[in-house]
């Protein structure tokens, strides 16, 4: 396909048109492409009707190189967008596997039945590339027409799902088709939410062109995308690594824990470097921390060992929980943490036991404990530390991800 020179935005809402929301869709992209040199003279808006979408979209098509859509992604029937970009690109429709096998995961770890109209989001156009949405339930997709030479871009609605999948899914494929070189470099951080990070940073963002910075959140954390425009790498991380230098100086600095890393990668590189070594005690993750620990590289020069205490008769004999606190604090408690923390690290001979034991629903709540109420702990030969989370309740899958990441972090910053 050729390169990129200029680019139309397309959202779809009647809620947007009568000024229910605001279109901030259309702001954050349009920044984000003036950062990559992509040219916009033109910008829409349409309800949720086919028909019309239908006659914008091809005017769009007839002046532009690629068409961004966001919205009517979803299963309900007046989500359409889909369906009629592919329509217009002379694509037809075909069930994409993947698409509908994660979709049935995150109904089964929600506990909710999937309907038939579900299944719609797993329907893509014919050769499209799919675009895994990691933040919701549906993917989104770039169309590429041959013969025409124009590109469709399909997002979905919701800020919080579109950010995320444009920033790891399309920025790269238009960096792919400009003839500028870019260098970007993810700052990850944990412990300060997305709008804060943004309100703590927005001077420098806005006064930065080069790089430019875009705050969005994804799995649990906050990421900023520095992105560099330069004439070789080296130029460019240098512009980027300046830039991450100056938002370390920021009250933001305290919660950056790494650049394009993740909580594992980071923890296992630490204790390799202070040679220590790590057991861990699951309850309600099921050795979900051990599995994302093991995925990098190296873990095995760290990790003794864990153990899955998802019994309390096992808590008790293998990891030496009190049957008092048991009995009287239970299972998902402070002191139960803490005692998982400090049995697992006895029982491997290890430097640092980390533990979790919570309730990640959907049933299994009460008032005094709701879905959600995870506590953490970290034990080491001179302290325990716990923290007690209050995860909001998407999902059995949500609460079971956020809490590995969490106690990997609270592992990242006592050791
Ligand atoms: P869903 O699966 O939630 O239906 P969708 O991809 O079909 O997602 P819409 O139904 O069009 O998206 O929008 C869902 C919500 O996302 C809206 O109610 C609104 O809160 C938000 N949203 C949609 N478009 C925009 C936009 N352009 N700017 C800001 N927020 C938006
Ligand atoms: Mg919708």
């Amino acid at each position: 396909m050729k390169k990129i020179d200029n680019a139309e935005i397309l959202c779809v809402g009647t809620e947007i048109l009568i000024g229910d929301i605001v279109n901030t869709n259309a702001a954050y992209i349009s920044q984000r492409l003036a950062s990559m040199g992509i040219n916009q003279y033109h910008q829409g808006l349409v309800g949720d009707n086919p028909e019309r979408l239908k006659k914008f979209l091809q005017e769009a098509l007839d002046r532009a190189d690629v068409i961004i859509l966001t919205g009517g992604l979803g299963p309900t029937y007046d989500d359409l967008t889909k369906e009629t970009v592919a329509d217009l690109m002379g694509k037809g429709m075909e069930l994409h596997q993947p698409s509908l096998d994660r979709l049935k995961d995150f109904f089964v770890s929600r506990n909710i039945e999937m309907t038939e109209n579900n299944v719609k989001q797993a329907y893509m156009p014919i050769g499209c590339i799919v675009m895994q949405n990691n933040c919701g339930t549906a993917p989104g997709a770039i169309i590429e027409n041959e013969e025409t030479g124009k590109t469709a871009i399909i997002l979905p609605g919701p800020p919080r799902e579109m950010k995320p999948m444009f920033e790891e899914s399309v920025v790269p494929y238009l960096e792919k088709r400009t003839d500028s070189l870019f260098v970007s470099k993810n700052v990850n951080i944990i412990g300060m939410g997305e709008s804060k990070v943004e309100t703590v940073i927005i001077d420098i963002m806005r006064n930065s062109t080069n790089p430019t910075v875009a705050p969005y959140a994804a799995d649990g954390e906050v990421r900023l995308r520095v992105t560099a425009k330069a004439d070789s790498k080296e130029e460019g991380e240098k512009i980027c690594f300046d830039m991450i230098e100056v938002l370390k100086e920021t009250e933001v600095g305290k919660y950056i824990y790494g650049i394009d890393t993740t909580p594992e990668k980071a923890l296992i590189e630490k204790l390799a470097k202070n040679n220590m070594k790590i057991a861990v005690a699951e309850s309600c993750t099921g050795g979900m921390v051990t599995e994302t620990l093991t995925t990098v590289s190296g873990a095995s020069a760290v990790l003794d060992g864990s153990v899955v205490s998802y019994a309390n008769e096992i808590k008790a004999r293998l990891l030496n929980v009190s049957e008092g606190t048991l009995a009287s604090k239970g299972a998902v408690s402070e002191e139960c943490a803490l005692q998982m923390a400090e049995g697992v690290r006895k029982l491997m001979g290890a430097d640092v036991g980390l533990s979790i034991t919570g309730i990640a629903g959907p049933t299994g709540g009460s008032d005094e404990k709701p879905v959600g109420t995870v506590y953490i702990a970290v034990s080491t030969a001179k302290r325990g530390k716990c923290e007690k989370l209050n995860i909001r309740n998407n999902g059995r899958e949500y609460i079971r991800k956020v809490s590995t990441k969490s106690v990997l972090m609270l592992a990242l910053n006592s050791i």
